[in-house]
């Protein structure tokens, strides 16, 4: 736990206070007012119907559905994809909350992630420097129409045509042999003999960054021939291809308040968007799209718009990204343009590229529907050939409506019925999947999703709260041994009889405040917080029934492990011993269950 050295209010209590729940929530989605709170679709989980409950009475934002949420740090931490300490800088910062700094933190030993990204930020440097005295490279920028303020903004440089400059460069810098692979700027070719080669040579580089904006590899382009194209930073602590976008920090403001984003396919078509005014555009970066991609995505956005390049391969890489995204929930859509690529259309005419984009495009199955051939459909292979395609993209409709809306496009275009339609979407085997792992679309699993997110005494002792006149009851109910239950049972004993309580006033552990709160918004959500005083006695007196029961289970298969276990090892006395508890307990289970 962080302790402050300060005696002014805890600034995680005045970053609550400055920030609602509601108006952080709003940033990332479209709230709607329900009585008391707001409802809003989940960002958490593939949701059709808004299941996130924002309450700011309760300071929580929570979904039932998928178990997910919490106050502005835990919505913050999972919709951002950071850790406590660093939503807690970014809220502070937001808030104009000043952190007093942890006499731990200074001095200390900087972890290895940001020594990582020192020795990035460190060639990058480098790289910059190497640009500008780079004519070839300068020659080719200017020739795919990248300005020297976009070079700037995007951080881009050069990797020396050498073998260790970079490495020779950084070592000096102070890093390590280790940190330097680390980063994966070096590789070792030989481990016997330990030799160490940069890994970028000759190269225009691309910085590459994550979703805070933080450096975590490059892409490399070729100055030379006979080179691959294109090469990333292997694999390593900071940077993992398969959950990173380029350009994701730099879209992610104007994908929030469009709720949109364009993906496209090389650093070239980031920059040619942006310079066209399109700010939310994202590229994946050595690797096919993946799930992970497609959630980042959908922390941001509701819809994708498709803008790949126009030839085979990149309508192949649409059609799997259409399974991939739509999986997660996101919309598709796509845009044709008449040039190879967004890059390419940028040059010619900037704003006829600009107007397509603007346009959003299609939804991607109507756009397969358009560009099929008309009169190839009139043949039954043809016909054959286009369902093909076709089905596999009906069955990963998320919503049950649009896709009952394309079902009617794909008929009249093949002039045949829905029924027709219907019988072969359930003879379809299976989601069609590609052999590589990684962009293997997965059906969403609702995390959670049958799970109560309370266990029946939370529930009980949460009634008890809410029901002063039922407080009695508590004498009645087996206390808790640890955790939230117990902390909660000792708050409630304490109370005076019949006093109503503010749920901030209770005198429970702070860790334990947050979960609180959302089961006070659970018995809300179900109805269980205005039922008349004797409805409540009833009620309340049942569930305190269900939750001895429960604790009694509970307790009974742990003296039945502990007796299985007593016995294996031959402990006599042991198992004697709690042979009589279990006697004990069962005849308690018992009576409870007889009263
Ligand atoms: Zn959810």
């Amino acid at each position: 736990m962080l302790r402050w050295c300060t005696l002014t209010m805890d600034p995680v209590e005045e970053i609550k206070a400055r920030l609602p729940i509601e108006e952080l929530v709003g940033q990332y989605r479209q709230l709607t007012k329900k009585g008391r709170n707001f409802v809003c679709l989940c960002p958490f989980h593939n949701d059709t119907h808004p299941s996130m409950v924002v309450s700011p009475d309760k300071g929580i934002a929570y979904c039932f559905a998928c178990n997910a949420g919490g106050d502005i740090f835990s919505f913050y931490q999972s919709i951002e994809g950071v850790d406590f300490r660093q939503a807690l800088k970014d809220l502070a910062e937001r808030t104009g909350v000043a952190l007093p700094e942890t006499p731990v933190a200074t001095g200390a030993k900087k972890d290895e992630k940001e020594r990582l990204r020192d020795c990035l930020e460190s060639a990058q440097n480098m790289y910059r420097q190497k640009l500008k005295e780079h004519s070839v490279a300068l020659q080719y920028l200017g020739d795919r129409g990248v300005p020297a303020q976009q070079i700037e903004e995007f951080g881009l440089g050069v990797a020396p045509d050498s073998f260790s400059e970079t490495y020779e460069h950084l070592l000096k810098e102070g890093f390590s042999r280790s940190e330097i692979l680390g980063a994966g700027l070096a590789v070792q070719k030989d481990l016997k003999e330990g030799r160490i080669y940069d890994r970028f040579r000759n190269r225009l580089m691309f910085p590459i960054h994550d979703a805070q904006g933080r450096i975590v590899g490059f892409g490399g382009r070729t100055l030379g021939e006979g080179d691959a194209k294109y090469i990333n930073s292997s694999e390593g602590p900071l940077y993992n291809k398969s959950a990173i976008l380029y350009g994701y920090h730099a879209a992610k403001e104007a994908m929030r308040s469009a709720q949109r984003a364009y993906m496209v396919e090389g650093y070239f078509d980031v920059l040619a968007c942006h310079r066209s005014g399109i700010h939310n555009v994202v590229a994946v970066s050595g690797t096919a799209l993946t799930s992970q991609h497609a959630k980042l995505l959908r922390r941001s956005c509701d819809t994708v718009v498709l803008c790949l390049d126009q030839d085979q391969a990149g309508r192949d890489a649409a059609e799997r990204a259409f399974h991939i995204l739509s999986a997660e929930g996101l919309h598709v859509r796509s845009v044709a343009i008449v040039q190879k690529d967004p890059a390419e259309a940028a040059q010619q005419d900037p704003h006829a590229l600009q107007a397509a984009l603007e346009s959003a495009g299609k939804p991607y199955i109507e756009s397969v529907l358009e560009a099929a051939d008309t009169s190839a459909i009139q043949s039954a292979e043809g016909k054959r050939m286009l369902l093909q395609r076709v089905l596999p993209l009906l069955a990963s409709v998320p919503s049950a409506v649009e896709q009952e809306h394309y079902l009617g496009m794909v008929a009249a275009a093949l002039h045949t019925s829905k029924t027709a339609l219907y019988e072969d979407l359930a003879r379809l085997p299976g989601r069609v999947q590609d052999s590589s792992e990684s962009i293997v679309a997965q059906v969403p699993v609702e995390k959670g999703a049958h799970t109560q997110p309370f266990s029946k005494v939370e529930i009980a002792l949460g009634l008890l709260l809410l029901y002063p006149s039922c407080r009695p009851l508590i004498r009645e109910l087996i206390e808790p041994a640890e955790g939230f239950a117990a902390s909660f049972y000792a708050a409630i004993a304490a109370l005076p009889a019949g006093a109503e309580m503010q749920p901030d006033a209770l005198d429970i552990a702070p860790e334990y405040q947050e979960r609180l709160n959302v089961l006070l918004l659970f018995c809300e959500e179900h109805n269980m917080h205005n039922w008349s005083e004797v409805l409540a006695y009833t009620k309340v007196r049942k569930q305190c029934a269900c939750a001895n029961h429960e604790n009694l289970q509970h307790t009974l298969r742990g003296l039945h492990d502990k007796l299985l276990e007593a016995q294996q090892q031959g402990r006599g006395t042991d198992e004697t011993q709690i042979k009589n508890q279990y006697q004990q307990v069962l005849k308690l289970a018992r009576l409870a269950a007889s009263g």
